[in-house]
């Protein structure tokens, strides 16, 4: 029996195993600590108007750059921030950012069209008792346009529980913020459901965007979503969008936007600046 437990120890402790191996403790450890250490930064990915070719906003999305292991994707950090409560301190965090950076390159940029910011809120985060007061602080305490700040909510998010999710959604709408479905088409809305939620924006999910050239099917999905969109008065946006051929068929279709790596991958601040130096358009 000793032997076994020494031998469980010595593995547990092997050195070799260290820096690899980093457990889930560690990791909540560390990710608790990612703030006041500076290891949270925002990227930045325009969505662009077909319409003109502009760039009509950006997207804020989190980066985490451990010490040891380097930039950890959201898809790693977002949900154990969720699932320890961390993500209430996070998304504060990113909501207040993201739109002091807004407000300081309306003054920078003077003479651009005025920028949207769309923030992503994970489904916690929508169901969080003081979310309108917290939106309401990040806009006050910044100077943050509301009409320019939009939030995203994925579509399964929302259906979790529709009746609530309308019930916030309301309250949100009332600070004069916009609102957009996230990853839409993967969440089985019920589209009696979508109908009566305040929302301004689908943003069609990539899985569909990137199979279009290959897949009718997802062509017609595309198309779909883009009809229903405009039937209820609301601005679509498909997202991962990388190839021209994608391209020219989301403008055939009639989508309003667009955002992926043709544009533009996420970007650092420098390289927002960059690009609205230029004063692009596609
Ligand atoms: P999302 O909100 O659906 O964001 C879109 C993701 O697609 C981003 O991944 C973006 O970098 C990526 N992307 C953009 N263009 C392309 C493209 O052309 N091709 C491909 N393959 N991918 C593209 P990212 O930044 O890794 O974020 C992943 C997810 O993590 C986000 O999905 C969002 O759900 C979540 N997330 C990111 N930042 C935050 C945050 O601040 N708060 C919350 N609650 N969730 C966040
Ligand atoms: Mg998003
Ligand atoms: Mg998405
Ligand atoms: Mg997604």
């Amino acid at each position: 029996k000793a032997k076994e437990l020494g031998k469980a120890q010595a593995v547990a402790f092997n050195p070799n195993m260290r820096g690899t191996t980093v457990t889930p403790l560690d990791m909540e450890t560390d990710l608790r600590r990612a703030i006041e250490r500076g290891e949270l930064t925002l990227r930045f990915q325009p969505i662009i108007s077909l319409a003109n070719g502009r760039i009509q906003g950006f997207e804020a999305l989190a980066r985490w750059t451990h010490s040891k292991r380097g930039e950890v994707p959201p898809s790693d950090f977002i949900p154990l921030a969720e699932e320890t409560g961390m993500i209430v301190e996070i998304g504060q965090w990113v909501l207040r950012t993201a739109c002091e950076r807004t407000v300081r390159w309306r003054d920078q940029f003077p003479k651009a069209e005025p920028m949207e910011i769309s923030v992503n809120l994970s489904s916690r985060q929508f169901h969080q008792y003081d979310l309108v007061r917290m939106v309401t602080n990040s806009l006050e305490g910044t100077g943050m346009d509301p009409s320019l700040l939009k939030l995203e909510i994925t579509e399964s998010a929302l259906m979790e529980n529709a009746h609530l999710s309308a019930q916030m959604l309301n309250d949100l709408k009332s600070l004069k913020i916009q609102v957009c479905v996230d990853d839409f088409g993967t969440g089985y809305s019920s589209l009696s459901y979508l109908h009566t939620f305040p929302i301004d924006t689908l943003k069609i999910d990539k899985s569909f965007v990137q199979d279009m050239g290959r897949n009718r099917h997802n062509l017609e999905i595309v198309r779909t979503i883009c009809l229903l969109a405009q039937n209820l008065r609301l601005d679509v946006i498909a997202e991962g969008v990388e190839t021209p051929e994608q391209l020219a068929q989301l403008r055939a279709i009639g989508c309003g936007f667009a955002q992926g790596y043709l544009f533009s991958p996420p970007l650092d601040v420098d390289g927002v600046e960059r690009l609205l130096g230029e004063n692009r358009s596609w």
